[in-house]
C-alpha cells in the first residue's frame, strides 16, 4: 500500500468514528483533500481510491489542474481569492469557500453573471480575530451574509473558518461550536434564498473535532499527501 493509500485510510477510519461518536452520518461530511503545491500525479492516485473532492488555495493552480484531470471532479476554492483572479476560478471551481469581503462577492458575481453561471459560496469568518487572517469578524457576519444576498449570481450555502493553529485538537471545539452557531443564528434571520446548509471546518489537526461539532466539509492536506514543499 503506498503512503496516501494508507494516510487516506486512516483518515477515513477517523472521520467514520468522529461520525460513529456524535451521531452523524458519514455521508454528511465531504472530505476534501487539499491538494495545493502537490502534483497532479498525486492527485491522480488520490482520485484512482476514489476520491473526487479537492481544495486549492491558487487560483492560477486551481486552473491548471483543473485543464488536465477529469471533468467529474469537484475543485474548491479555499484561499485568499484576489478579485483580479477570480476570472481563473468561476467555471471551474465547484464552491468558493474564502469570500470575505463585499468587493471580492460583487466581483464573483459579475464574473458569473457575465457567464450566467452560479457560484455556490461560503462566507469566510475569522473567529479567533487573528490579525494574520482573512475572514469577517464573527459579529459582522449576519449583515455580511445578508449583503451577499442581493447577488443573483452567487448562492450563499454556509460559513467557512480556518481555525488557530493549536497544539490539542480540543482548543479548537469551542470555535468550531460558535461557526455552528453563527450559522444557527443567520438562519434564524430567514434571509432571503439564504440557507447555511454547509459548515467547512477543521484540518489535518483537528477534523476529528469539527466533525463532531457538526462540519459538513473538512479540509485535510498534509494528514494525507504529506508535508508541503513550499519552495517548489
Ligand atoms: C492548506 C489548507 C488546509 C489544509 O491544511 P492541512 O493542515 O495540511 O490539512 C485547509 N484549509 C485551508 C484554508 C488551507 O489553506
Amino acid at each position: 500500500m503506498s503512503f496516501i493509500e494508507e494516510n487516506l485510510k486512516h483518515v477515513e477510519e477517523r472521520i467514520r468514528a468522529a461520525c460513529a461518536r456524535s451521531g452523524r452520518r458519514r455521508e454528511d461530511v465531504t472530505l476534501i483533500v487539499v491538494s495545493k503545491t502537490k502534483p497532479v500525479s498525486m492527485i491522480q492516485e488520490v482520485i484512482s481510491l476514489g476520491v473526487r473532492d479537492f481544495g486549492e488555495n491558487r487560483p492560477q493552480e486551481l486552473r491548471d489542474k483543473y485543464e488536465v484531470l477529469p471533468k467529474d471532479l469537484r475543485w474548491h476554492m479555499i484561499g485568499n481569492l484576489q478579485r483580479n483572479k477570480v476570472k481563473y476560478v468561476v467555471s471551474r471551481a465547484a464552491m468558493i469557500h474564502s469570500v470575505s469581503s463585499l468587493q471580492l462577492a460583487a466581483e464573483i458575481e459579475k464574473e458569473c453573471a457575465r457567464r450566467e453561471v452560479v457560484m455556490p459560496c461560503l462566507a469566510e469568518v475569522n473567529m479567533a480575530h487573528e490579525a494574520s487572517k482573512s475572514g469577517i469578524a464573527p459579529e459582522d457576519a449576519v449583515d455580511f451574509v445578508r449583503a451577499m444576498s442581493s447577488f443573483s449570481h452567487l448562492q450563499v450555502e454556509g460559513l467557512m473558518t480556518v481555525a488557530p493553529f493549536v497544539e490539542d485538537a480540543e482548543e479548537n471545539r469551542a470555535c468550531f461550536r460558535s461557526l455552528r452557531n453563527l450559522a444557527v443564528d443567520i438562519d434564524r434571520e430567514n434571509i432571503d434564498n439564504i440557507r447555511m446548509r454547509h459548515l467547512s471546518m477543521g484540518m489535518t489537526g483537528d477534523f476529528e473535532v469539527a466533525v463532531e461539532e457538526g462540519a459538513t466539509m473538512i479540509r485535510v492536506g498534509t494528514g494525507i499527501l504529506g508535508e508541503r514543499n513550499y519552495s517548489l
